[in-house]
C-alpha cells in the first residue's frame, strides 16, 4: 500500500508561498504600526487591504490551484488577512482615542474664563414704567392714544377751557414755537405741549363716545433742570367719556391703578382742587406704600418716602368740564367723563427712591442698570 500522495499538488504559485504571505502580512502590520495619524492609516489600508493590495491579488490566485493546495493556500491567506484586519482595527482604535484626547485638550473651553461682554441695550426706566401703566389700562379696555408734541395753542389751552389770561399761557411757563398772530391776539399760536391733556381734545374730535383712552407722552415746560424739575418730562393722561360716568368711577379707576402698581393694601384719597378742564377737580393722593401712614405723628419711625405725611401726591383729576365736551362736539347732556394725569418722573422718584431727577436725563448707565434690563 503506498503512502498518501503528499505531492498531490505539484502547482506552486509564487505569490502563495508561505514566506511570501508572511512577508505581505508583516509589511501590512509594519505599515499600520508606523501610521502616525488616521490619514496615514487610511493610505496604508488602501495599500495593504484594498482590491489591488498584494494579499488581495494573492487571494485571487487561489482559484487556479488544485483542491489540496487551494485549501492550504486559502487557510494561509485567510489567516494573514485576519491578522491584517485585526491589526488595522487595533491601530485605528488607538489613533482615534489619541485624536479624541488631543481634541479634548486642544479644543477645551474654560467656562470659568471671563468673556467679552457685549452689553445688551435696555429701555429707560421711565419708558418701562410708562408702558407698565399703559398696560394696566389696556387690560381694562382702554386704548393707547398719542398726539403731537408740537401742538396748536388751541388744543393745549383753549379747548381745555384755559382762559386767554390764564397764567400758564405766559412765556415763562410755556415754550412758544410761534406766538399768537395778529394784533387781536385771538389766533392760535404753536407751543410745545405743556401737558398730555390736548390728546383728550384730539381723541374726542376723532372718536365718537364712548371713549376710553390712555395717553403716555413727553411734555415741556420752561423749568430749569434741577433735582426736582426738568424742562422735558413725561405724563400719563387718562380720559373716559361715556353715559353715566361719575366721580365713583374715577375713584375706582385710580384705586385699581394704584393697587396694581403699589400693592393690594394701598388706598387713595381725593382732595378738592381746581383745573380749568375738569369740574369738579381734585388732587389725588395715595397712601404711602412704605410706612402705610404709620410715620404720621410718630417721630420714632420717620418715613423718607412721604416725609412722614402718610400720603403721596399723585396728580390731578376730575370730571371733564362740560365746556371741554362742548368744545369737542360731545353733548354734555348725554355724556359725562373723567380724566386724570400724573407725572412719570415723580412716580419713578417715589416708587424707586430716586432723589435727583437729573439722574434720569443724564444717560449714565450706572443709574439705569439697577432697574434691570427689562425690554
Ligand atoms: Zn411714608
Amino acid at each position: 500500500m503506498s503512502a498518501p500522495n503528499k505531492s498531490y499538488d505539484p502547482v506552486e504559485v509564487e505569490a502563495l508561498k508561505p514566506e511570501e504571505i508572511e512577508r505581505m502580512r508583516d509589511e501590512a502590520l509594519a505599515a499600520f504600526a508606523s501610521a502616525g495619524d488616521l490619514d496615514e492609516l487610511r493610505e496604508a489600508k488602501t495599500a495593504h487591504m484594498g482590491d489591488r493590495s498584494p494579499l488581495a491579488l494573492a487571494n485571487r490566485e487561489i482559484g487556479a490551484l488544485p483542491p489540496q493546495a487551494k485549501a492550504e493556500a486559502g487557510k494561509r491567506v485567510g489567516q494573514a488577512r485576519g491578522a491584517v484586519n485585526k491589526a488595522f482595527g487595533a491601530r485605528m482604535a488607538a489613533l482615534e482615542a489619541e485624536r479624541d484626547e488631543r481634541v479634548l485638550v486642544e479644543e477645551a473651553v474654560d467656562v470659568t474664563l471671563p468673556y467679552d461682554r457685549v452689553p445688551a441695550g435696555a429701555r429707560h426706566p421711565l419708558t418701562t414704567l410708562m408702558d407698565r401703566i399703559a398696560d394696566i389700562f389696556v387690560g381694562m379696555g382702554y386704548e393707547v392714544a398719542e398726539g403731537p408734541e408740537v401742538e396748536a395753542e388751541w388744543f393745549n389751552f383753549d379747548a381745555l377751557n384755559f382762559t386767554p389770561d390764564h397764567p400758564a399761557r405766559q412765556m415763562q411757563d410755556t415754550f412758544f414755537v410761534q406766538g399768537p398772530e395778529g394784533t387781536t391776539g385771538d389766533e392760535s399760536g404753536v407751543v410745545l405741549r405743556t401737558h398730555t391733556s390736548p390728546v383728550q381734545a384730539r381723541s374726542l374730535l376723532e372718536r365718537k363716545p364712548p371713549v376710553y383712552i390712555v395717553c403716555p407722552g413727553r411734555v415741556y415746560r420752561t423749568d430749569e433742570l434741577d433735582a426736582t424739575h426738568t424742562p422735558v418730562f413725561h405724563q400719563v393722561e387718562l380720559l373716559a367719556v361715556d353715559e353715566g360716568l361719575t366721580m365713583a368711577d374715577l375713584k375706582g379707576t385710580i384705586d385699581h391703578m394704584v393697587k396694581e402698581l403699589f400693592g393690594e393694601q394701598t388706598t387713595t384719597r381725593l382732595r378738592p382742587h381746581f383745573f380749568p378742564f375738569t369740574e369738579p377737580s381734585a388732587e389725588m393722593d395715595m397712601q404711602c406704600y412704605v410706612c402705610r401712614g404709620e410715620s404720621v405723628g410718630n417721630p420714632d419711625r420717620p418715613c423718607r418716602t412721604c416725609s412722614s405725611e402718610g400720603w403721596i401726591e399723585l396728580g390731578g383729576c376730575g370730571m371733564v368740564n362740560p365746556k371741554v365736551l362742548v368744545a369737542c362736539g360731545v353733548d354734555p347732556e348725554k355724556y359725562s367723563g373723567f380724566a386724570f394725569g400724573f407725572g412719570i418722573e415723580r412716580m419713578l422718584m417715589f416708587r424707586h427712591n430716586v432723589e435727583d431727577m437729573r439722574d434720569m436725563v443724564e444717560g449714565d448707565v450706572r443709574f439705569t442698570r439697577p432697574f434691570g434690563s427689562e425690554i
